[in-house]
């Protein structure tokens, strides 16, 4: 059980940590070509990431999500991943997972299973090698294949997570549900959200996933499942792979009534709500104290406020976003 229970009477049993703002790609989507990245003395080292994840699994966090930026370019990261994975051993957490860009996964692939790691998220947009760089800026799509496969081979379960891009990839679902389907992987589609700013318009992207899902029920046995994680996906059954396709409308669809979870940046700054700016600072009580009195006692704060919902919204008139912070900030 845990004891963070918010004042909507939600329980917190999920943290995404972010643990760090950089990546070796730059989607658009995501981030912008000159990207400027957080000075390394703001970041906290690993060890403080691990004192910090293991004060939310004493808390009664059971599922942790490490994420980015791309989490796999964090120099020395398996490190905070072996000694995280001493919570799966003790019992304490139940699930250590990540979202990557696969493009370290080649070589991480069994060290991860060596830690306990059992299922990951890969995000792929697309299997056109030539939209892969468009989309990716920097990024490798035979790569990332490879890294999917060393995945699999080792044992990892695979979710794949596809933005949803008007003009860019609404032709390729099918190609990439069947993909998924072959190779065993879950799907989950995700709205773009309006975070941070990019360069070009958003609107221009923004692709309504209940439009994807018309288009599909047209072509695919779709069977809405009451298979839930707390998180804002809803989930269908497709009839011809057996897989599940998860649907994250964060635009369309309010999901915050069931939401379980927090995110901390890898400079300690802890996000209620993906979608409202109002942020804990915990590195200050982190660095004040060797002992947890007062990052306790700072969490406990945090979650007492965590707000009822989000308000996402793409400024038609403005166009600017109406959360200023990337999503590498926070992971997604
Ligand atoms: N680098 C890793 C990756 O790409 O999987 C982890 C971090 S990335 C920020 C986490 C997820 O957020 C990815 O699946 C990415 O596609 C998604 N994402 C990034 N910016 C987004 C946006 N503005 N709207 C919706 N999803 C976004
Ligand atoms: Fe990097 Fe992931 Fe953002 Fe793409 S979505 S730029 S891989 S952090």
């Amino acid at each position: 059980m845990t004891n963070m229970i918010d004042p909507f009477g939600r329980g917190v049993h999920y943290l995404r940590v972010s643990v760090t703002d950089r990546c070796d790609f730059r989607c658009v989507y995501c981030m912008s070509e000159d990207m400027s990245f957080l000075p390394k003395k703001e970041v906290l080292s690993l060890e403080e990431l691990d004192r910090l994840c293991s004060a939310f699994i004493r808390k009664g966090v059971r599922k942790l999500r490490l994420t980015g930026g791309e989490p796999l370019v964090r120099r020395n990261i398996m490190s905070l991943i072996r000694s995280l994975g001493r919570h799966l051993e003790s019992g304490a957490l139940e699930d250590l997972t990540l979202t990557t860009n696969g493009s370290q996964l080649s070589r991480f692939a069994d060290e991860l299973v060596d830690c306990g790691v059992k299922r990951i998220n890969v995000s792929v947009d697309t299997l056109d090698p030539d939209k892969f760089k468009k989309i990716t800026r920097w990024g490798n799509l035979d790569k990332v294949l490879a890294g999917l496969k060393a995945a699999t081979k080792a044992g990892l379960h695979v979710k794949i997570n596809t933005v949803a891009l008007k003009n860019f990839n609404d032709g390729e679902i099918d190609q990439m549900l069947r993909w998924c389907g072959d190779n065993g992987y879950d799907l989950t589609l995700i709205e773009t959200m309006p975070m941070g700013e990019i360069t070009g318009d958003r609107n221009d992207q923004y692709l309504p996933l209940s439009e994807v899902r018309r288009d599909l029920d047209s072509r695919w046995t779709l069977t809405d499942i009451d298979y839930k994680t707390g998180g804002p996906a809803r989930y269908v059954h497709v009839g011809e792979t057996g897989a599940k396709l998860g649907m994250i409308t964060p635009m369309t669809h309010n999901f915050c009534e069931s939401c379980n979870r927090v995110r901390l940046t890898c400079t300690g700054t802890l996000y209620m709500c993906l979608g409202q700016d109002d942020a804990a600072d915990l590195r200050s009580p982190l660095r004040a104290s060797e002992a947890d009195g007062l990052l306790d006692a700072a969490i406990d704060e945090a979650i007492g406020r965590k707000p009822k919902g989000h308000d996402f919204i793409i400024d038609r008139s403005t166009k600017a976003p109406s959360q200023k912070r990337h999503m590498s900030v926070t992971g997604g």
